[in-house]
């Protein structure tokens, strides 16, 4: 495919300025962004050849080359380098971004570009434990003192990792600031980057002499007693993160996190759904037909509940506001109680006689239609 001539596809002249030719491009970028232009394969392609006539004639040595040789002056058809092959978005995007400064009609889109002069503070590991709670620790909420090993800024040298914390200078190759930048001819113009500085690793700061408590690390893995407070109505794989308690990084920075994922302990006799407490009651026979007080357990203590006479299995009592806190709402749920009955799977002799008394007992007949229906429909009763 023959190339189209760059000032064609700009639209300007032989004679055109540097601003002209800013315009001009920036004009037939918006138009062909793939912003505003979703899958359009040809508004791509059309972006993408409007870039490298920019970078070509935007940069004066180029454009002089263009104007002499063509297409074979500034890289030729095959010439690798070209847009043809197969340069990304990004390339186009990092490097003519500031054309549109603060105006950039895509915001963050050509945002790469101006975020590098930001040096940003650098943030340690964070540290990951698990929690083992108990029901009751999960209804109340919970304090612990948890022993991490993580590393801590080193007292010596106030964690830059020079000898008394005084041993270091500027470094030379970056001025202090941590970055370098480098210019560079591309086939597209002049390209600036900037980059970590290799010299002192980006800290803008080259030790003389090291500490010599922690070797020139800045810090030092200890032991830390850390009071992690637990909301109520937290969940097994919930994760809480502590800031600043994770690990300093080496010579200087901010402390990651201390993240806790949640574990919940089975409690022997109670279950959990949501906020909700299930309690399954083994309930003797002779007590569903008379009424009993009984003691269950709950998640804070024992209390006392009333079975009416004729209770059936399969009902389902609830006590009201007994269950867990919404960690991040208001409310709190319920403790349900499923009543089973219980039958003994032997009965002595005397007990046998007694029970085949009640067999043919009128009341112990059950009537048609009362019989229980299954857990699910008592349920779905409760919620509706
Ligand atoms: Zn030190
Ligand atoms: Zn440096």
């Amino acid at each position: 495919m023959a190339k189209k001539d760059y000032y064609e596809l700009l639209g300007v002249s032989k004679n055109v300025t540097a601003d002209e030719l800013k315009k001009a491009y920036r004009k037939l970028a918006i138009k062909y962004h793939p912003d505003k232009n979703p899958g359009d394969k040809e508004a791509e392609d059309k972006f993408k050849e409007i870039a490298e006539a920019y970078g070509v004639l935007s940069d004066p040595d180029k454009k002089a080359r263009y104007d002499q040789y063509g297409h074979a002056g500034v890289g030729g058809a095959a010439g690798g380098g070209g847009y043809g092959g197969g340069v990304n978005m990004e390339d186009i995007f990092s490097q003519f971004g500031d054309i549109f400064g603060d105006e950039s009609p895509f915001g963050s889109f050509f945002g790469g570009g101006r975020s590098s002069g930001r040096r940003g503070v650098r943030k340690g590991s964070d540290l990951r434990i698990k929690l083992k709670l108990n029901l009751q620790e999960i209804a109340k909420g919970a304090e612990k003192k948890i022993k991490v090993k993580r590393y801590v800024s080193c007292n010596t040298c106030s964690g830059n990792g020079s000898k008394h914390g005084n041993s270091l200078q500027n470094c030379t190759a970056c001025n202090g600031s941590g970055q370098v930048r480098r210019v560079q001819q591309t086939m597209l113009g002049q390209m600036v980057s900037t980059s970590t500085c290799p010299t002192c690793n980006g800290e803008g700061k080259v030790i003389l002499e090291r500490c010599d408590v922690c070797f020139g690390e800045g810090r030092m893995l200890e032991e830390d007693l850390i009071n992690i407070k637990i909301p109520a109505g937290v969940g097994e794989g919930m994760q809480l993160s502590m800031s600043g308690k994770g690990n300093v990084p080496s010579r200087g920075g901010v402390a990651g996190d201390l993240l806790i994922q949640i574990e919940e302990e089975e409690h022997p006799e109670l279950k959990r759904d949501g906020t909700n407490i299930i309690y399954d009651l083994p309930l003797n026979f002779v007590d569903a037909v008379l009424g009993k007080d009984i003691e269950i357990p709950t998640v804070d203590s024992k209390v006392r509940i009333s079975i009416k006479p004729g209770t059936q299995a399969g009902e389902v009592l609830r006590l009201k506001g007994k269950g867990l806190k919404e960690i991040n709402g208001y409310g709190t749920g319920d403790q349900l109680i499923y009543v089973n009955i219980y039958t003994p799977k032997s009965v002595s002799a005397e007990e046998k006689t007694v029970l085949e008394k009640l067999r043919d007992s009128p009341n112990f007949q059950p009537k048609p239609g009362s019989g229980n229906r299954s857990i699910f429909d008592k349920m779905k009763d409760f919620f509706n």
